[in-house]
């Protein structure tokens, strides 16, 4: 029988949620749309000590801020809850008894100093990785090494005791990962993983699979840097007698530094200047913050689109989609196995993309704001053509207002460079009778009048308009490049341009070589 597709994300509140978990929630997502299934999100808060107040809200606020909305979470529970695993804690014993029962798990008494004693021991043994696995736990204070009524004497009499897999000494493990084929791992390269920690709390790997199994979870998306846990994973399900329904296993490959080398680090976010979380984020703990893709100006629907690329490709050319566009064409397979280089250049090429097609009034709406904030007022159509004219150069919705200054300011500094190479007196006599013919012309301008206003200015003076075309913008933005300048003299009008080019004329002086 199939079963409904469930899926989920399961994060830990142990700080912001990195871009690479974002990746992971949305194509837990993107899978359960298309399939029709239910995409679920759990907070895995099992390790006390790494939580960070803020971090779940702040998963909260970015899952939200994309649109990527879980069918059941802590905040919107279904029939399987508590989605907090803290909150779930009481069930989990009864699971780790159930291995113990059936011999596949062990009570373990070791002090902290046993344990670093063995570390310390194999170590000078020049063992590579010591770890307590089938071959040292007969060296180790536990129930497979001490006689039963000792055991019994250490638990009744409340000796702190953790709960251990057994992992069988000789075992192939195998599994199909959706995305990189069967994996196969010797289990005497696994050690006896801690499942039930001393202080009653369940660790990650016994949580997450009772969880996983009584949420009905269906598949494992999740990130590479689980891989190595999958096979334990395996064998859990397989000791709880759950392995008819254990969930089929997709590890996403890792998100590269720029260059290829090694994974994708806050370090690299730092250094080079870009983000790696969705949102702005303050570390209670160390005050510290980290900038978010949100606050940088980034547009949810071309952050999601640029996220959706970081390891997926529909097979063939097309890179901008929709939300439900990206339903449509989803597919595991469509996953690569290798390892995604991180590229913010891509991530601004989808933001100029989804910038661009915003309609000119929404974009309007950001100018209007950034010139609130600088107290100059604009009336919302004006800012919807400097909008127009400007979009093609932005980014950043900022951008409009940083690269559109000039519309509203005029310029009081000229950029140098241009001065002393294009100011010169064919440029002075072409806008001398440009301020004449301006003055003259009595209805408002347009592009059109205005570029055959300049065009006669240069054909009457015998100058070749393109010669002096720089010196022109030059004269009324103060620098020499920007936009379409016919339509930028009819958005700033007459007067105010009349204005400027005086200004230009009196505080530009040509060099004279
Ligand atoms: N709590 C784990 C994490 O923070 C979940 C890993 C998994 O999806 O199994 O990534």
């Amino acid at each position: 029988m199939n079963r409904e597709v469930r899926v989920r994300f399961a994060p830990s509140p142990t700080g912001a949620l990195h871009i690479g978990g974002v990746r992971t929630a949305l194509y837990n997502y993107l899978f359960a749309r298309k399939t029709g299934g239910k995409f679920l999100l759990r907070i895995e808060d099992t390790d006390q000590t790494r939580f960070v107040p803020g971090a779940e809200e702040y998963i909260q606020e970015a899952l939200n801020w994309l649109g990527i909305d879980p069918d059941e979470s802590p905040w919107n529970p279904g029939a399987v809850g508590p989605y907090r695993q803290s909150e779930r804690k009481p069930m989990y014993m009864q699971y780790a008894m159930d291995l113990v029962e059936k011999g596949h798990a062990y009570y373990a008494f070791d002090t902290a100093e046993e344990l670093e004693a063995m570390r310390q021991r194999l170590t000078a043994a020049r063992v590579v990785s010591p770890q307590y696995n089938s071959i040292t736990r007969t060296q180790m204070k536990n129930s497979l090494t001490l006689p039963e009524d000792e055991v019994k004497a250490r638990l009744e009499s409340g000796e702190p005791y953790v709960i251990r897999i057994k992992i069988p000494r000789k075992e192939e493990v195998r599994l199909n990962d959706l995305i990189r084929g069967w994996v196969m791992v010797h289990s005497s390269t696994l050690d006896d993983k801690v499942l039930m920690k001393s202080d009653g709390m369940p660790t990650y790997h016994l949580a997450n699979i009772v969880d996983d199994h009584l949420m009905g979870i269906t598949h494992v998306i999740r990130g590479e840097e689980w891989l190595p846990s999958a096979p334990l994973h395996v064998l859990l399900y397989r000791y709880f007698g759950w392995e008819d329904t254990m969930p089929e296993f997709a590890h996403l490959p890792l998100l590269l530094k720029p260059d290829g080398n090694g994974k994708l680090s806050k370090r690299d976010a730092d250094k080079h200047g870009f983000p790696v979380f969705p949102m702005d984020w303050k570390d209670p703990n160390s005050g510290e913050t980290a900038m978010g893709f949100r606050e940088q100006g980034y547009l949810p629907d071309a952050f999601l689109n640029f996220l959706a690329f970081l390891g997926w490709n529909p097979g063939d050319h097309r890179e901008l989609f929709t939300m439900e566009e990206l339903i449509e064409a989803f597919s595991i397979e469509r996953i690569g196995k290798s390892g995604t280089k991180f590229d913010i250049n891509k991530a601004k090429w989808y933001n100029e993309q989804y910038l661009r097609a915003k309609p000119d009034e929404d974009l309007a709406k950001y100018l209007v704001e950034d010139l609130q904030a600088e107290g100059l007022v604009v009336d919302e159509s004006k800012a919807a053509q400097i909008a127009h004219i400007m979009k093609e150069r932005a980014t950043f919705p900022a951008d409009l207002w940083k690269e559109g200054k000039f519309m509203f300011v005029a310029p009081n500094t000229f950029d140098e460079s241009v001065v002393s190479k294009r100011w010169n007196n064919d440029a002075v006599a072409v806008l001398t009778s440009y301020e004449e013919k301006l003055s003259a012309f009595a209805d408002s301008l347009s592009p059109e009048s205005a570029k055959s206003l300049l065009e006669e200015a240069a054909s009457d003076n015998g100058i070749k308009l393109g010669k002096v075309m720089q010196a022109v913008r030059l004269a009324v933005t103060g620098v020499g490049a920007g936009p379409d300048l016919m339509a930028v003299f009819s958005i700033i009008g007459k007067d105010e341009l009349i204005s400027r080019i005086r200004f230009a004329l009196n505080n530009l002086e040509v060099n004279t070589p």
